[in-house]
């Protein structure tokens, strides 16, 4: 098994359509029992070459098949911090070759690209059947390739990629460092473009980021869409945390979702990884989640990661930014040029550190678990609208990431 895939040698074609089209289903349930994981079965067509004659949309069929069942618009969660390439992704779903053509996403990883990738397929596929659809990642375009190259069978691969109505390709920044695959990417890219056919595809940094990736190829890639997807921001990882739990049946108090979503504030995958330590440890106390099982569960994973950014730290960021003092955020005036950093503070403890509201107004010379509320929704609400206060806030928390890291 290799990142929650298990592959599965078929004997025939015939076998593995039959396996794919009517035990697919079975399989994934099957597999994620016995394992306890949310992986997803794939079923490999027989290795032995193709010959010319060969049909070749039942290769493309078979490899439209392979997605996981979980990656759909459904089980995405929106938030400000991928809601553009959200957006982008439905209305592309919605009308291939017709709205943002190319549609570029890119992140860190982990923060659900190729859940968004797939989703699309999900909804093609549902929607409009005969749409034909190729989706890969792009090792596994460079294996064809290099693969067609040397049973010298380029026709068939030029047949395969450039008759399709949408291209999904998956980790493009992997075409980077290979030039005779990028070469002909660039020309699949051009022939599906010009006949509106919609490319969809995803990578870790921008397409002018992307190490030794040419300029033709970069100006390609944005002369549609370029999205960033963002690390989400507190409310959407409880939100997150919510729907995942829902996945697996699990019912999860409200302080427990935001103590996990509060300790891991990087990848979403790794949040997920948090929420099944959590429903792990639950599992040898009969079940119960509460906060004490939480903490437990997640205890014994902190040794491995990073420092985690505290009160302290952000009491010093913000009193240096703002030009304030420490006793003047903790003390009881309420002038604005001291009420604003204080409620900054209070924002931030709640995105970064797993306090409670009543332990963050602690810190604050005992102030309710109310006005630590009201400060964090007058701060949200704010950055939604004030562009300055949103890069401010940005920047600090990246400063304190980093000083943590
Ligand atoms: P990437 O391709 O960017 O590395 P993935 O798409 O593999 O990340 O996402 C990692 C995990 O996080 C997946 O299990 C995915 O379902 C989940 N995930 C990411 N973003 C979201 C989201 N907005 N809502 C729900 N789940 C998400
Ligand atoms: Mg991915």
């Amino acid at each position: 098994m290799q990142r929650g895939i298990i592959r599965v040698n078929t004997p025939t074609p015939e076998q593995c359509h039959y396996l794919v089209h009517d035990c697919q289903a079975a399989f994934n349930v099957a597999a994620q029992s016995v394992t306890g994981h949310l992986v997803t079965v794939h079923f490999l067509l027989p290795t032995a070459p193709l010959q010319d004659s060969e049909p070749l949309a039942f290769e493309r069929e078979t490899e439209n098949i392979v997605l996981n069942d979980n990656y759909t618009f459904e089980n995405f969660v929106a938030g400000p911090c991928n809601r553009l390439a959200h957006a982008a992704s439905v209305a592309v779903a919605e009308k291939p070759g017709r709205v943002y053509n190319p549609l570029f996403v890119h992140g860190s990883v982990g923060l659900g690209k190729t859940h968004l990738l797939q989703a699309i397929c999900h909804h093609i596929r549902s929607h409009t059947p005969l749409t034909k659809i190729l989706y890969l990642s792009c090792e596994t375009f460079t294996n064809h390739f290099v693969e067609a190259i040397e049973r010298g069978a380029l026709h068939q691969f030029r047949y395969r990629y450039r008759h399709v109505d949408v291209l999904v390709i998956d980790d493009i920044q992997f075409l980077g460092a290979r030039e005779r695959s990028r070469e002909e990417f660039f020309h699949t890219f051009n022939t599906l473009f010009q006949c509106q056919k919609q490319i969809i595809l995803s990578a870790d940094e921008s397409p002018q980021d992307i190490p030794s990736l040419e300029d033709r190829l970069v100006s390609r890639f944005n002369c549609g869409l370029v999205t960033r997807i963002e690390a989400p921001c507190l409310e959407t990882r409880m939100a997150i945390v919510t729907r995942k739990a829902k996945l697996r049946c699990a019912d999860i108090p409200e302080d427990v979702v935001h103590f996990i979503a509060a300790s891991v504030d990087s990848s979403i995958r790794e949040l997920e990884g948090a929420l099944t330590r959590v429903l792990a440890v639950a599992q040898q106390y009969g079940g119960t989640v509460n906060l004490a099982v939480a903490k437990e569960a997640l205890a014994q994973s902190q040794p491995t990661r990073n420092r985690r950014v505290t009160i302290s730290d952000i009491l010093q960021t913000v009193t240096e930014r703002f030009d304030v003092r420490l006793s003047d955020l903790q003390g009881k005036r309420r002038h604005r040029s001291l009420a604003f950093p204080r409620q900054v503070c209070m924002y931030l403890a709640r995105e970064l550190t797993p306090l409670s509201l009543e332990e963050i107004g602690g810190h604050f010379g005992g102030r309710d678990h109310t006005t630590v509320l009201h400060a964090i929704r007058t701060i949200s609400e704010q950055r939604s609208i004030d562009k300055e206060l949103e890069a401010n806030i940005r920047q600090i928390t990246d400063l304190l990431r980093k000083q943590s890291a």
